[in-house]
């Protein structure tokens, strides 16, 4: 664990607030592991403030490669205690939150290569302005706003753009998973960071959010959750004329052709489906299999969702955590319900006592078949172990019930023939695509959604420029 707990402002640890605490528990046994300050609107503007006072002195690029390499080094080297760290309050498999923290350091390794990327560009005019300069300057103040389901990588990816790019940030993480976003915090710190460039605020979203949407210092509000959220985020800015970079809900389909290499679509899907406990917003949500292959995959599926171990993150046994709390299991239960009530199969899975508590929402993982366009699992982000399958005749077919959503975020289609692969491309109106393969982003390249999945970009040179205001110098001689 990453002492002191508390909220960080202007280069201090805030370890007590007069608006009391709140505690952080394990949700695979209950366990409290912190108890921390619940700060709030006085918090937030102290710490707007600081942020506009330390984004004014500028930070010049090399100072800032220096931060960004520091963290990810530093991440790196608490690699174990990160990654325990997010298992304990997320409830994540261990080794799925090793592999977080590498994906967190990688955006940080990633942004300090970009830096050439905010160079001044120049450009000769014709008289009597004789020099366009195009200059990347920082969005100034940016608040960053995060889920609990990646609590570390969600919060690097802003983080490390912010930084790169010369803002100051403002962070609040998710109520249940505030202890690695000040594990980060802390390495910031160590990595040189100069007070206010960074500043961490603890507890429930109101009334910090309602602070960071109007104060006029606050410039960009980078979201990632739900979309329900982030339609909330846009009216509550829409009277400052704010920008907001919004990372939504998903609703991934995962296509299968009946030239799929079947095996690898399987590996792929278990992979995809199952990480964090299927609550991931690229996670396939919904999966249509040819119809002429639909028998042989459903059985090669269901066996080997039946070998995967429900449990404790920290068992190395364990394939899928908890649930991260009551409401996530009453969410996939009632999906489960509404589907079997509508007709679908179950071929693995059963019914688990509701949790009696908070924590402990362990849901078997669960495959469903026959399953329909009316059920609210093709029609709704469930965020859990379920995988159901719907069979398709046509490719035209395919592409249209995997379109047939609001959103836009990531989707996935196994197929050998490349010519299919180019129209499937074309019609998919997603911002991640798979082909052949489950994976996710990578610092690397933007990833963002489309529709109702969100807009602007996170990762890759786009990112960047995401935090950045170009602003145009025209020179005449005078
Ligand atoms: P959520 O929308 O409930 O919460 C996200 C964050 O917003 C949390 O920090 C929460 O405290 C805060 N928040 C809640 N209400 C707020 C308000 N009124 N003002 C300001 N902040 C507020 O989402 P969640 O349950 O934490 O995360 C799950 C959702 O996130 C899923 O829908 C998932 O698809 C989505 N998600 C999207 C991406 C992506 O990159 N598109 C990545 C991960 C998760």
């Amino acid at each position: 664990m990453f002492e002191p707990l508390g909220g960080w402002i202007d280069g201090r640890w805030i370890t007590r607030t007069p608006h009391g605490t709140f505690d952080v528990r394990n949700p695979a046994t209950g366990e409290r592991l912190a108890t921390l300050p619940v700060m709030a609107d006085a918090e937030t503007v102290a710490a707007i403030e600081a942020a506009e006072r330390a984004w004014q002195i500028p930070a010049p690029l090399e100072a800032r490669r220096a931060w960004l390499e520091g963290i990810r080094d530093r991440l790196l080297a608490h690699r174990e205690t990160l990654a325990r760290t997010i298992t304990l309050e997320n409830g994540k498999p261990l080794r799925e939150a090793r592999a977080e923290v590498e994906y967190a350091a990688g955006f940080f390794g990633f942004f300090a290569t970009q830096l050439h990327r905010l160079e001044p560009e120049t450009w000769p005019g014709p008289p009597p302005v004789t020099q366009w300069t195009v200059l990347h300057s920082p969005a100034g103040v940016v608040g960053l706003i995060t889920p609990w389901n990646f609590p570390l990588a969600m919060l690097a990816k802003k983080f490390a753009a912010a930084l790169a790019a010369g803002c100051a940030a403002v962070i609040k993480p998710a109520l249940p998973t505030p202890l690695s976003a000040i594990a980060l915090a802390r390495l910031a710190e160590q990595s040189g960071v100069p007070p206010g460039r960074v500043n961490l605020l603890l507890g429930p979203p109101e009334p910090i959010g309602a602070v960071l949407c109007r104060h006029p210092a606050v410039r960009l509000i980078s979201f990632t959750g739900s979309t329900a959220v982030g339609r909330r985020l846009l009216a509550a800015t829409a009277p400052h004329v704010k920008r907001l970079a919004l990372e939504l809900g998903g609703h991934a389909p995962f296509l299968v052709f009946e030239d799929a290499d079947l095996p690898a679509a399987l590996d792929a899907l278990i992979a995809n489906k199952f990480r964090a406990g299927g609550q991931t917003c690229i996670c396939t949500n919904r999966v249509y299999v040819h119809q002429s292959i639909a028998e042989p995959f459903l059985n090669a599926l269901a066996h080997r969702v039946a070998q995967l171990r429900v449990g404790n993150g920290l068992d190395p046994q364990t394939d899928i955590g908890p649930l991260i709390h009551r409401a996530a299991f009453d969410k996939v239960a009632a999906h489960v319900r509404d589907a079997l009530e509508r007709g679908a199969q179950r071929l693995v899975g059963h019914d688990p006592p509701r949790p009696e508590h908070d924590w402990g929402a362990f849901y078997p993982p669960t495959v469903l078949s026959r399953v329909t366009t009316d059920m609210l699992v093709c029609r709704e982000e469930t965020f859990g172990p379920v995988v159901p399958v719907a069979t398709f005749e046509t490719e035209e077919d395919a592409i249209a019930a995997a379109n047939n959503t609001p959103y836009g975020l990531a989707a996935y289609f196994f197929t050998r023939d490349p010519a299919r692969a180019r129209r499937c491309i074309a019609r998919l109106r997603f911002g991640h695509i798979g082909w052949n393969t489950g994976s996710g982003p990578r610092p690397e390249t933007p990833f963002g959604g489309m529709k109702q999945s969100g807009f602007g970009r996170e990762g890759g040179w786009h990112g960047l420029l995401e935090f950045c205001e170009p602003q145009v110098v025209a020179r005449a001689h005078g």
